[in-house]
């Protein structure tokens, strides 16, 4: 999180599962550098055998990755390590600057000036803040999501249409952030003792406002979205969905590869505006088997209410997060306040500081939040598993996966940086499970076997079957 996007962004990505809206594609493009390869052929080691064992099934499918492909995965996804490290420092600074030489005192000056009205001034403050916060974040928010991602293959988008997203985000975050603003500053105002019990109530309503709205009114912003329409795709997704319960019309596609090649999909809304989604980069590189295991997977958070649920944990830690604010405001603001000319916690001259503090505190629950949502995750994956029923489909979407997320880290990297299980646990995930259920599978080697000549067949028995 950085103080850039702020408030609004920290709501917003509770939002998507393991998705990127931002992303996609649709014309034919030349394989990127870091594709994963489809494995569509079944590794030997990873067929249904008497010996079949699910580690060398799973070393099978890792071995399918070319060694330069893993190299620059890996150094993709490690680089984004640093980069939580960069932004959150490189933020710390950013809203040190603008207390200390006092801008943000000009800003909320210059806002007064405009109106009397207190919640115009709040909004008016927002947008100058948001403004130059965005000018100052912009180096790194060009290389990050720009030339990054173009380096390593991920994106599809040219300069133009890249910064016409950038913008749209832009109007995005002032909307919203200056709704929460003038909402939690009133707030502020007219409850001084008691503003952090009831600040935390309306940043919960409004997270649920905001995932409501989310499906319906934001994506579409950014990207196309429609009913999936192709039968051969639709027919099974669609059973499997009326099998668990799950109303058919919700089965969506969006045109991710507008701004990566990266596949997902993900189930996003709330209540009635619950949806799941698959994005066209899956929809066009996955096999059918994979295009099952992915819908399984989302079925499983559809089934088990993970919006609700995930809801309900990032409540409590708003509430924890608003009790912590409360507290260090006022540490900060009686030490440095006068120095930095805010007059109090409903001043709109604190916003840097509170989201600096913000920032503290999601850069230290950085591997809470990715605890909680990578455990839901894990949850989806079972579920998955169990309804359809395809390991092999899986294993298959977590290499292609690995584009953009690296295949085998170690359990304190995983358990700090990942908000979905590694490859390798997945595709293990996956093994395991084969091999307690290896009597739904066809014994697949006999067909290789019978390539090779037979030998001439023994006399018929009497009885024989
Ligand atoms: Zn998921």
């Amino acid at each position: 999180m950085t103080l850039r996007t702020g408030f609004a962004t920290a709501l917003c990505c509770a939002i998507f599962f393991g998705a990127t809206f931002l992303a996609t594609s649709a014309l034919a493009q030349p394989p990127s550098a870091n594709e994963m390869p489809s494995v569509i052929q079944v590794p030997a080691e990873a067929q249904a055998s008497p010996h079949f064992d699910a580690t060398a099934a799973t070393n099978a499918y890792l071995a399918q990755i070319p060694p330069d492909k893993t190299a620059r995965s890996d150094a993709y996804f490690e680089g984004g390590y640093w980069m939580i490290l960069w932004d959150f420092l490189y933020g710390v600074v950013v809203a040190l600057l603008l207390l200390n030489l006092r801008w943000s005192a000009r800003m909320r000056d210059l806002s007064e000036r405009v109106t009397r009205f207190k919640p115009v001034h709040t909004f008016v403050y927002w947008l100058q803040y948001l403004i130059l916060t965005s000018i100052l974040f912009f180096p790194g928010t060009v290389y990050e999501d720009y030339f990054r991602e173009h380096k390593y293959g991920l994106a599809t988008q040219t300069f133009g249409p890249w910064m016409g997203d950038q913008m749209k985000e832009l109007a995005v975050n002032a909307v919203l952030g200056g709704l929460l603003a003038m909402l939690l500053f009133g707030v502020v105002r007219r409850l001084p003792r008691t503003w952090w019990i009831w600040g935390a109530a309306v940043t919960i309503v409004f997270l649920i406002f905001t995932v409501l709205i989310s499906p319906v009114y934001i994506v579409p912003i950014f990207n196309k979205v429609t009913r999936l329409d192709n039968p051969k795709i639709v027919d099974p997704i669609l059973s499997m969905a009326r099998a668990n319960g799950i109303p058919a019309k919700d089965v969506y596609e969006i045109d991710a590869s507008r701004q990566s090649t990266r596949m997902s999909a993900n189930v996003s809304g709330f209540a009635n505006t619950m949806r799941i989604t698959l994005n066209d980069n899956l929809l066009r590189r996955g096999s059918p088997e994979e295009i099952q295991a992915v819908m399984g997977h989302e079925m499983g958070h559809y089934v088990m209410n993970h919006v609700y649920k995930l809801i309900m944990s990032f409540s409590i830690v708003i509430v924890l997060a608003f009790v912590y604010l409360r507290w260090s405001l006022d540490w900060t603001l009686q030490r440095w306040g006068e120095k930095w000319q805010i007059r109090g916690v409903g001043d709109t001259a604190v916003l840097p500081l509170v989201l600096l503090l913000v920032a503290i505190f999601g850069f230290v629950t950085t591997p809470v939040f990715n605890s909680l949502i990578r455990t839901q995750e894990y949850e989806a994956d079972m579920y998955g598993l169990n309804t359809n029923r395809q390991p092999d489909g899986f294993a298959q979407a977590a290499i292609h996966l690995g584009e953009y997320r690296k295949m085998n880290p170690g359990p304190i990297e995983e358990w700090i940086f990942f908000d979905h299980p590694s490859g390798r646990n997945r595709i293990y995930a996956a093994m395991r499970w084969k091999a307690e259920n290896l009597k739904l599978f066809t014994v697949e080697q006999q067909s290789a076997e019978s390539s090779t000549p037979t030998p001439p067949a023994p006399p018929a028995s009497v009885g024989k079957k």
